[in-house]
């Protein structure tokens, strides 16, 4: 042929600075571009071949990208089907843009999006390239080598070429400010990232080998691909040794995955994958970037929100389509029905996955359970539709670490754990250990209690609530247990007004003072052989608490004390006990202060009724001046007496201090007192 000059079939003015400038940041894809192209020219020889429609040789039909750092080049080759000239001209030269300028403005920070749209991939190699060259010869019977040069204007040159072999060079003269791409250890990585499963062999340098102290090549070709990565091949040609290998190479250094999901499906849309349950060791983190997505074994990106349910986030692995539309940005991603059904496909396929996995093998699936649960959780959360499916599979465990389902464990608990207004009471512990006593005290009445101590299980529980009807889901040491599931039978408390009063001054006056706590002394009349002082924590109080310590800005509530219940039982003997002791020591002076109190109380409140409109003469005003003060005297005097008995009495702050100790309330100073006190009681 002879040599020929042209333009570049584009509508605006020149296309390669506005390339160069909008696609910046982004540009290490012209790689992945170029590879790309190489291999979809390769698997058409392929495909032609085994039509029968291409006889020659179809031995070694690698890629190749080779750095000259000398010569400023970068260059990509393969053995593929090439082009001829009227090829060039008709795939490379006719660029069809209309409205450029417009979608370029409107997707300068999105590469993917204008190559994807102008089909612009082998112009990306303009983002680094001063200059590009391709050299090609067609598989076609007689075909001639062409060569064709363009130096980022519109303007190109296409000539004859010595070319020997079958395929496409693509030559890129690298340009002053994308130098790195020079470096075979820059392009190696981005080959890993963008490459590492093409269908097809990628060569980059050669493999090394360790002689005479440092690294040396070797004279055979690095391969940086697997070119059948096993999300590719049938589940039944998959062994378990064959997954685990998989998920190794791809996050490598870390623990055997729990189970694996392999996606496989033709319609509606194309999709595969392996999405793997991985161990999460001790820090619950989201990390957003975990599965790849790849479009025919080219990698996109591994950012995907949006493709996959939220909740899926967590999970690990590749989801491999050709029809994502992957060049496009991630709000177009999201909004796009085809992607709307793939999640919901994806959703889907991983609920039923678990429900075969629990059917297929119950102990194994509750031996994952405790690993998996937040994934659930967090799925049950945050995906109606996952969480209807969940319900089936989703495991609650108890004390006994038993396992049950959500029916399971209703008729587990009906029976004796439903309340006098028919509501079935869920009792919970969020530390075991913790809250021992009050485990005890539950299961002593024949109550199960559930273990909660997953990191949503506080999130979990509201929606459990929701979905669960007539429950009520109470943490165990949020009230007497005689209250939480409070039945007709319930006992009420036998005191009267002299020896409730003695009791809750004695009691409270003996309370040590506790950081960021408050106590409110409580009787209730529980069981004889029930602890005779506990402390409860309000279940709705500290829900509110530790929802704020999760929201930032919540700061007010996180600040508040937390308010206790020091409930003390009247049935209990030793109480019993205390009780008469300190009704018969101080009823002689207690008496007459109480009847003074109720007297100079009724002339107050005579008074204040016969106030005129409501407002007291300034001689009745000073009257009631002076009543208050001496009810105030009377009560101080009052508590005074019973403070001073219960002084003496070291068995209440024992065992208000035993209470406390019992939910680790009881520290420093106070805790000294309580083991030095402890002592001398068992002298
Ligand atoms: P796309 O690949 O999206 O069609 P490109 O700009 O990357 O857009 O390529 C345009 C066309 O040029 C390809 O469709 C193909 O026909 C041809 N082409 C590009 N690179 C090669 C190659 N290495 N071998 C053969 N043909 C190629």
């Amino acid at each position: 042929m002879s040599k020929q000059t042209g333009t570049i079939g584009v509508t605006t003015e020149n296309i390669f600075p506005v390339i160069k400038k909008f696609l910046y940041s982004d540009n290490e894809i012209f790689l992945r571009e170029l590879v790309s192209n190489a291999v979809d020219a390769t698997q058409k020889l392929r495909t032609l071949g085994s039509f029968g429609d291409f006889k020659g040789d179809l031995n070694d039909m690698n890629v190749k990208v080779t750095v000259d750092k000398e010569a400023g080049t970068l260059t990509v080759s393969d053995h593929g089907i090439g082009m001829t000239a009227d090829e060039i001209e008709k795939y490379i030269n006719q660029i069809a843009f209309s409205g450029a300028e417009e979608f370029l403005e409107k997707f300068k920070d999105n590469a993917n999006a204008i190559i994807g749209h102008f089909g612009l991939g082998f112009y990306s190699a303009f983002m680094v390239a001063k200059k590009v060259e391709i050299v090609s010869l067609s598989y076609k019977d007689g075909a001639e080598a062409v060569k064709w040069e363009c130096d980022g204007s519109p303007v190109f040159t296409m000539d004859a070429a010595e070319k020997k072999d079958r395929g496409t060079d693509i030559i890129l003269h690298i340009d002053e400010e994308n130098k790195e791409f020079l470096e075979q250890s820059r392009i190696d990585s981005l080959l890993k990232k963008y490459c590492r499963f093409l269908p097809v062999p990628v060569v980059s340098g050669k493999e090394k080998e360790w002689k005479d102290g440092k690294y040396v090549d070797t004279d055979r070709d690095n391969i940086i691909n697997i070119t059948e990565p096993a999300w590719t091949k049938k589940p039944s040609d998959l062994t378990r040794e064959d997954y685990l290998n998989f998920y190794h190479e791809l996050y490598p250094g870390q623990d055997d995955p729990l189970f694996w999901i392999h996606l496989n499906v033709d319609y509606p849309f194309k999709l595969t994958g392996i999405l793997y349950f991985p161990k999460i060791k001790n820090n619950f983190e989201i990390n957003k970037n975990r599965i790849q997505l790849y479009s025919n074994q080219v990698f996109v990106t591994d950012s995907v929100e949006g493709v996959v349910p939220e909740f899926m986030m967590l999970l690990q692995g590749v989801i491999d389509s050709p029809d994502i539309p992957l060049n496009v940005s991630r709000s177009y991603l999201q909004s796009d029905a085809a992607v709307k059904k793939i999640s919901g496909y994806i959703t889907k396929k991983v609920a039923s996955r678990l429900d075969e996995i629990f059917r297929a093998d119950r102990a194994d699936y509750e031996q994952k359970w405790d690993d998996i649960k937040i994934f659930i959780e967090y799925g049950m959360l945050t995906d109606e539709k996952f969480c209807e499916s969940a319900m089936k599979f989703m495991l609650l465990k108890d004390t006994q670490n038993k396992y049950y389902t959500l029916d399971e464990y209703r008729t587990l608990v009906e029976a004796e754990q439903t309340d006098k207004d028919g509501n079935v009471v869920y009792l919970y512990a969020t530390d075991v250990t913790a809250q021992y006593a009050y485990i005890q005290n539950a299961e002593s009445r024949g109550y199960d209690v559930l273990v909660m101590d997953g990191q949503l299980d506080s999130h979990f529980i509201g929606l459990l609530e929701q979905k669960l009807e007539k429950t009520r889901i109470v943490r165990v040491d949020s009230d007497i247990i005689d209250n939480l599931i409070q039945k007709e039978s319930k006992k009420s408390v036998d005191l009267n007004e002299i020896e409730r009063s003695i009791l809750t001054t004695a009691f409270s006056s003996q309370i040590p003072v506790v950081d960021k706590a408050n106590f409110l002394v409580v009787f209730e009349a529980m069981k004889e052989s029930d602890a005779p002082v506990m402390v409860t924590q309000n279940e709705y109080m500290r829900r509110m608490k530790e929802m704020a310590a999760m929201q930032p800005g919540m700061n007010f509530y996180g600040e508040m004390p937390d308010s206790y219940n020091l409930v003390v039982n009247t049935e209990n003997p030793l109480v019993k006990s205390i009780s008469r002791d300190a009704e018969d020591t101080l009823k002689e002076t207690v008496e007459p202060l109480a009847k003074t109190v109720a007297d100079k109380n009724k002339e107050i409140s005579d008074l204040r009724a016969s106030a005129k409109d409501g407002k007291l003469s300034d001689e009745d005003q000073a009257k009631v001046n002076a009543l208050e003060a001496e009810v105030d005297k009377a009560r101080k005097e009052e508590e005074s007496a019973v403070k001073e008995y219960a002084d003496g009495k070291e068995q209440i702050r024992q065992m208000i201090d035993l209470a406390l100790l019992a939910n680790g309330l009881l520290a420093g100073a106070d805790l000294g007192k309580f083991i030095s006190r402890s002592f001398s009681l068992l002298k």
